[in-house]
């Protein structure tokens, strides 16, 4: 069994992960608060994030993370002393 068949979004909408590219601002903040919900309680949100970090996916919400959040994280990691 993968990290992706225990996912708290299986069967769900993908549209509410990833929003169309001319999405408004106000509508883009709703959507994406409502797919952090159900990404907060998900058993293998660290999973996710981590195989969206590593195959460097830019589109949408992984592991409770927009966008710029993950490019946020993906900068935090490659600063510390241990990064590979
Ligand atoms: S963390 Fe969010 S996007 Fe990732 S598998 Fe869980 S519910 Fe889905």
């Amino acid at each position: 069994m993968s990290w992706q068949d225990r996912a708290a979004c299986g069967g769900m909408d993908v549209l509410l992960f990833f929003g169309p590219d001319d999405e408004p601002g106000p509508e883009r903040e709703i959507r994406e608060a409502k797919a952090k919900a159900v990404c907060k309680p998900c058993p293998v949100r660290v999973q996710c994030l981590d195989y969206a970090l590593r195959n460097s996916i830019r589109h949408g919400i992984w592991g409770g993370l927009n966008e710029e959040e993950r490019a946020r994280e993906r900068r935090r990691r490659a600063r510390r002393p241990d990064a590979a």
